[in-house]
């Protein structure tokens, strides 16, 4: 089963259609944003540093977040494929992980990236807000995380397709989550074959 990157904005649905992959194939599932909760929640060194970026919107500096992310993925059964969900968000992040990965005779497989419109992904996480009770997913530090995504983030979307293994799904062609899984789920079994 080859690796995949779930790659989108804040609140592009990345964690749900994470999900449903995992349930599907039996995938393993890193999502480094859930990690880093998890520090946060248990109060260790790691997760007091975290939150102060959290809280901020801001992303935590790379060489600590490529280092939790080979100690995590280490930790992962091996030889199922694992979903990487939050991780890359940045250039230098995907360059590691892309070396992290070759050194442990694998690869990254198949980048598939949710194209949602601004407008949709703001309304999502204000609504995400009232259920989930996210400390970061307030208007201010919503827009702070647009922001660092459209930065920091975005550009990932060329580094991939020069790596030619990007595979985009726009809500626009595909409005309901079965269609999108259905649309995700193509490609995955085309690549698989
Ligand atoms: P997420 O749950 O993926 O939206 O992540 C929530 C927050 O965790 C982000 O806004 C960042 O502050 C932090 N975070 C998660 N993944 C990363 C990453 N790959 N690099 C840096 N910071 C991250």
């Amino acid at each position: 089963m080859k690796n995949i990157i779930i790659f989108g904005a804040p609140g592009s649905g990345k964690g749900t259609y994470s999900a449903k992959i995992v349930e599907k194939y039996g995938m393993g599932h890193i999502s480094t944003g859930d990690v880093l909760r998890g520090e946060i929640k248990n109060g260790t060194e790691l997760g007091k540093i975290a939150k102060g970026y959290i809280d901020n919107g801001q992303l935590i500096p790379d060489e600590l977040m490529i280092d939790i992310l080979a100690k995590t993925y280490d930790a992962q059964p091996a030889g199922k494929g694992v979903i990487f969900d939050g991780f890359p968000r940045t250039i230098a992040q995907a360059e590691a992980l892309k070396k992290m990965l070759a050194e442990r005779n694998t690869e990254m497989g198949i980048m598939v990236e949710l194209d949602v419109d601004a407008d949709i992904l703001m309304k999502r996480l204000l609504n995400r807000a009232i259920e989930q009770g996210r400390a970061d997913d307030n208007e201010e530090t919503i827009k702070k995380r647009f922001e660092v995504y459209r930065t920091q983030t975005a550009p990932l979307i060329e580094w991939f397709e020069k790596e030619g293994i990007r595979h985009t799904f726009s809500a626009k062609q595909y409005p309901g989550i079965d269609d999108m899984i259905n649309a995700i789920s193509a490609v995955i079994d085309a690549e698989n074959k």
